[in-house]
Order: C-alpha cells, then sequence, then structure tokens
C-alpha cells in the first residue's frame, strides 16, 4: 500500500543534500504534511527529545536521512564523533519511530559498509563478508548497526524499516568546504577558484587512479520515495549508476565543464582510500527504478548551484 499523502511524513536530515533533495521529491509527487525540525529544536543525539517528538507529532513515515558526513580527511580525523553521533542518531530516531507506532522507515547508509576488496559490482550480499576499508571505518561500522537495527525491529516487532545504501554523492547543498567535503565537490572549488585566479595548477589527492561511481542526489532522493512507495517490506538496496569512473577522470571532466585550462597535479601525501567500489543495481532495476541524470548533466547542475550559493554568499 502506497502512503497516504496527507500523512505526516517526518524527513530527518531536511538541511543536508540528502535531505533537502527528499524534501524536494516529496513536494513533486503531492505529499501534503512534510515534518521537519531543525537542529535548535530537536537536538537528535538526545533519545528523550526524539521520543517527545515521535509522540507529539503523530508520524506516519520517517526518511532518516540525518548523520553526520564527511569526506576521507574528516572520516580520518574525527572518527569518534562520526561512530558516536551517527550511532545515536539512526539508535534514537528508530527506537522512536518504533515506539511511537511508525510502521514505515527508510534508513540511509552508504556504500563503504560494504568489504574494503571485494568484487565488484558490489552486490548487497557481500556486506560483512571482510574487512573494511580503514579511512572511514568507524563510520561504516555506525551506518553497519542502523541497517542491523532496521532489521532487527522487523524481525522482532514486525516493522517494514528499509535500508537505501547510495553510492557517492553530489548535487545541490553539498559541502565545499575543502577540508571537510567529498572529493566532486571539493574539486569543482579547486577548478572554479583556479580559473577565477588564472592559476596554473589545480591539486588533486592522492594517485588519481581510485574509481568512484557518482550519484545526483536528486536521483536518490527519487529512489527512496520510490522504496518508501513500493510495496517492499524489507532488506538493503543499493541506489547507484552502475557505472564508475577513476578520480583523473572525474578531475578532467570537471576541468572541461568549468571550463579551466590549467593542469592537475596529482598529491601524493594524501590517501588514495579504497581502490574501488562500483555498485551493482540489479537489485532496485529488478523493482523497476533507474537513475536519470547523467554525470557530465549532472555536474553541470552542481556547478550552477554552487555558483548561486556562492553569489548569496
Ligand atoms: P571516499 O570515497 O570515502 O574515499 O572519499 P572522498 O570523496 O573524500 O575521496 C575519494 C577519492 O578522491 C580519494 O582517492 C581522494 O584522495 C581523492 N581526491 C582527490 N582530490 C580530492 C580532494 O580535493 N578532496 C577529497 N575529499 N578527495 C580527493
Amino acid at each position: 500500500p502506497s502512503p497516504d499523502k496527507n500523512q505526516p511524513i517526518y524527513v530527518a536530515g531536511h538541511r543536508g543534500m540528502v535531505g533537502s533533495a527528499i524534501v524536494r521529491c516529496l513536494q513533486r509527487h503531492g505529499y501534503r504534511n512534510i515534518v521537519t525540525a531543525d537542529r535548535a529544536s530537536l537536538d537528535l543525539l538526545d533519545p528523550h527529545a526524539v521520543r517527545r517528538f515521535f509522540t507529539e507529532r503523530q508520524l506516519a513515515y520517517v526518511f532518516l536521512a540525518a548523520a553526520k558526513v564527511g569526506g576521507i580527511h574528516a572520516n580520518n580525523s574525527y572518527p569518534a564523533q562520526f561512530i558516536y553521533e551517527n550511532l545515536m542518531i539512526e539508535a534514537n530516531v528508530i527506537e522512536a519511530a518504533r515506539s511511537a507506532g511508525v510502521e514505515r522507515l527508510l534508513f540511509l547508509g552508504s556504500s563503504c559498509i560494504y568489504p574494503r576488496d571485494c568484487a565488484q559490482p558490489i552486490v548487497e550480499e557481500y556486506l560483512l563478508t571482510g574487512p573494511l576499508e580503514k579511512t572511514n571505518q568507524p563510520y561504516a561500522i555506525a551506518k553497519i548497526a542502523g541497517i542491523n537495527l532496521c532489521e532487527s525491529y522487523n524481525r522482532q516487532y514486525g516493522t517494514r524499516y528499509v535500508c537505501a545504501m547510495p553510492t557517492n554523492l553530489y548535487g545541490p547543498r553539498d559541502n565545499y568546504d575543502l577540508e571537510t567535503s567529498h572529493v566532486l565537490p571539493a574539486l569543482v572549488r579547486k577548478a572554479h577558484e583556479a580559473k577565477l585566479r588564472s592559476d596554473p595548477h589545480v591539486a588533486v589527492w592522492g594517485s588519481g587512479s581510485p574509481r568512484r561511481e557518482f550519484l545526483y542526489v536528486d536521483d536518490l532522493a527519487d529512489a527512496c520515495v520510490f522504496l518508501m512507495e513500493s510495496g517492499v517490506a524489507e532488506g538493503m538496496f543499493n541506489i547507484g549508476v552502475g557505472e564508475d569512473v577513476t578520480i583523473r577522470e572525474l578531475a578532467e571532466m570537471i576541468m572541461r565543464i568549468v571550463g579551466y585550462r590549467g593542469e592537475l597535479v596529482f598529491d601524493a601525501s594524501k590517501p588514495d582510500g579504497t581502490p574501488r567500489k562500483l555498485l551493482s543495481v540489479e537489485r532496485m532495476q529488478k523493482l523497476g527504478w533507474k537513475h536519470t541524470t547523467s554525470l557530465e548533466t549532472g555536474i553541470r547542475r552542481a556547478y550552477e548551484s554552487f555558483l548561486s550559493e556562492a553569489a548569496k554568499a
């Protein structure tokens, strides 16, 4: 049964890149009762506050897109915050949802939950079959706990909580802070600033040879709403595009789109991270979902939103 469009749907993390895309998608689909709460009014790290919020709002559906996220450097620098905050947010929201009788919840994970050296493309069954990549292990372990919370609650309480595992995301409201961002927004900003300053070089971390898959965030939001509206009662679903590029190829594509003609310089003192993480998208394709935004189109849109944010600031 499809969700009732008048019932209250809570999007946790609505200010973030993913949560804000889910809100846009729900609005497009005609949902009329989207509930959000900013940090000042609801602290997701506080179990009592979260429980009170769920009881008062009589929520029917939940998208759990709130998380502490960051790129390779942020994960390496703040490992304790990455595991603690993510564990707390998940445990608090999922338990409050259960206790308030929320039947349907969608939890957002990440492709870094899979073993570092697993076969490619990565199918969902590879979860917990090998050691994780070290640079973001605390984050990955928290996300694996979130998946297990959903599975365990379904098993014990008969809930219908499902998990979406997106590949690397980008798009409007991305983080462009060079210390904490992921590679795609970092390179958009670096190429843009190098163009403005007529710098001859742009620094790219690592060797340029790791491969990554990138999904435009509005496509992810579409997949999440699709899953919520589907009859699927449980399980985890990779959300990706089914193709990856090297970091060098990505950097070259971004330079072309930004219109920067300088050179790339690879900084080997920075980590490469996992060599490759390409998701198998078969499970979603069998349900009838596929992404629609190409990498080229997505980067153009992301660059436009970067420029309009920069103009506002
Ligand atoms: P990961 O996918 O978890 O490894 O996270 P990132 O998106 O931060 O990094 C992906 C890859 O891009 C790694 O090999 C990075 O070393 C590389 N990379 C190249 N330049 C940059 C940059 O300016 N910022 C970031 N975050 N990564 C970069």
